[in-house]
Protein backbone atom coordinates (compact mmCIF):
# COMPACT_ATOMS: atom_id res chain seq x y z
CA UNK A 1 0.00 0.00 0.00
CA UNK A 2 1.61 3.72 -0.86
CA UNK A 3 1.94 5.98 1.54
CA UNK A 4 -0.95 8.62 1.99
CA UNK A 5 1.38 11.07 -0.13
CA UNK A 6 1.29 8.84 -3.14
CA UNK A 7 -2.28 9.91 -3.50
CA UNK A 8 -4.10 12.88 -5.04
CA UNK A 9 -4.24 15.77 -2.79
CA UNK A 10 -6.21 18.65 -2.01
CA UNK A 11 -5.77 21.52 -0.33
CA UNK A 12 -8.52 23.77 1.20
CA UNK A 13 -8.12 27.38 2.43
CA UNK A 14 -9.95 27.57 5.96
CA UNK A 15 -9.85 31.10 8.05
CA UNK A 16 -6.66 31.63 6.07
CA UNK A 17 -5.18 28.41 7.12
CA UNK A 18 -4.29 25.74 4.44
CA UNK A 19 -4.70 22.38 4.79
CA UNK A 20 -3.59 19.39 2.64
CA UNK A 21 -6.77 16.51 2.27
CA UNK A 22 -5.52 13.19 0.33
CA UNK A 23 -7.99 10.99 -0.78
CA UNK A 24 -6.90 7.83 -0.53
CA UNK A 25 -8.10 4.41 -0.83
CA UNK A 26 -10.82 1.80 1.16
CA UNK A 27 -8.77 0.01 2.49
CA UNK A 28 -6.29 2.60 4.07
CA UNK A 29 -8.52 4.58 6.31
CA UNK A 30 -11.24 1.73 7.01
CA UNK A 31 -13.59 1.43 8.90
CA UNK A 32 -13.48 5.53 8.88
CA UNK A 33 -14.64 7.19 5.69
CA UNK A 34 -12.42 9.77 6.49
CA UNK A 35 -9.53 10.79 9.30
CA UNK A 36 -8.12 14.21 10.17
CA UNK A 37 -4.37 14.39 11.60
CA UNK A 38 -4.24 18.25 13.45
CA UNK A 39 -0.99 17.45 15.07
CA UNK A 40 0.76 15.49 12.33
CA UNK A 41 4.36 16.11 12.52
CA UNK A 42 4.50 17.72 9.03
CA UNK A 43 1.65 20.28 9.71
CA UNK A 44 -1.97 19.15 10.17
CA UNK A 45 -3.64 17.13 6.87
CA UNK A 46 -6.75 15.16 6.61
CA UNK A 47 -7.66 12.10 4.70
CA UNK A 48 -10.85 10.75 3.15
CA UNK A 49 -11.96 7.95 1.29
CA UNK A 50 -11.75 8.60 -2.62
CA UNK A 51 -14.04 5.75 -3.49
CA UNK A 52 -17.19 7.65 -1.61
CA UNK A 53 -19.99 9.56 -4.26
CA UNK A 54 -18.49 13.05 -4.64
CA UNK A 55 -21.89 14.64 -3.68
CA UNK A 56 -21.26 12.65 0.07
CA UNK A 57 -17.51 13.12 -0.07
CA UNK A 58 -17.61 16.95 -0.12
CA UNK A 59 -19.82 17.11 3.38
CA UNK A 60 -16.68 14.25 5.12
CA UNK A 61 -13.85 16.79 3.62
CA UNK A 62 -16.04 19.63 5.57
CA UNK A 63 -15.92 17.68 8.92
CA UNK A 64 -12.31 16.74 8.70
CA UNK A 65 -11.65 20.01 7.79
CA UNK A 66 -13.12 21.16 10.88
CA UNK A 67 -11.29 18.86 13.23
CA UNK A 68 -8.01 20.13 11.88
CA UNK A 69 -9.13 23.48 13.20
CA UNK A 70 -10.67 22.45 16.45
CA UNK A 71 -8.28 22.58 19.38
CA UNK A 72 -10.43 21.89 22.14
CA UNK A 73 -9.86 18.09 23.69
CA UNK A 74 -13.23 17.08 24.72
CA UNK A 75 -16.86 16.58 22.42
CA UNK A 76 -14.92 16.54 19.47
CA UNK A 77 -17.28 14.37 16.80
CA UNK A 78 -19.96 16.19 18.66
CA UNK A 79 -19.24 19.91 17.54
CA UNK A 80 -17.66 18.70 14.27
CA UNK A 81 -21.02 17.17 13.67
CA UNK A 82 -23.08 19.44 14.61
CA UNK A 83 -21.12 22.31 13.57
CA UNK A 84 -20.91 21.11 9.75
CA UNK A 85 -24.53 19.85 9.62
CA UNK A 86 -25.91 23.41 10.80
CA UNK A 87 -23.56 24.94 8.30
CA UNK A 88 -24.52 22.17 5.14
CA UNK A 89 -27.38 20.67 5.90
CA UNK A 90 -28.13 19.29 2.46
CA UNK A 91 -24.44 17.77 2.24
CA UNK A 92 -25.13 16.55 5.84
CA UNK A 93 -28.47 14.87 4.44
CA UNK A 94 -26.15 13.31 1.53
CA UNK A 95 -23.59 11.90 4.31
CA UNK A 96 -26.61 10.17 6.04
CA UNK A 97 -27.73 8.61 3.10
CA UNK A 98 -24.34 6.89 1.94
CA UNK A 99 -23.87 5.84 5.09
CA UNK A 100 -27.52 4.26 5.51
CA UNK A 101 -26.65 2.33 1.96
CA UNK A 102 -23.20 1.63 3.53
CA UNK A 103 -24.78 0.25 6.11
CA UNK A 104 -28.06 -1.87 4.30
CA UNK A 105 -25.25 -2.72 2.11
CA UNK A 106 -27.46 -0.91 -1.19
CA UNK A 107 -26.01 0.36 -3.45
ZN1 LIG B 1 -15.06 13.21 13.00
Amino acid sequence: MYPFQAHPCRWYVENGQRFPVYFVPKEMIEPHLGLAFPYAKDGPRASVRKDIPARARRWIVKHELYHLRDKKKRWREFRAYSITAFRDPIGFLLFCVHVLRLRLRVQ
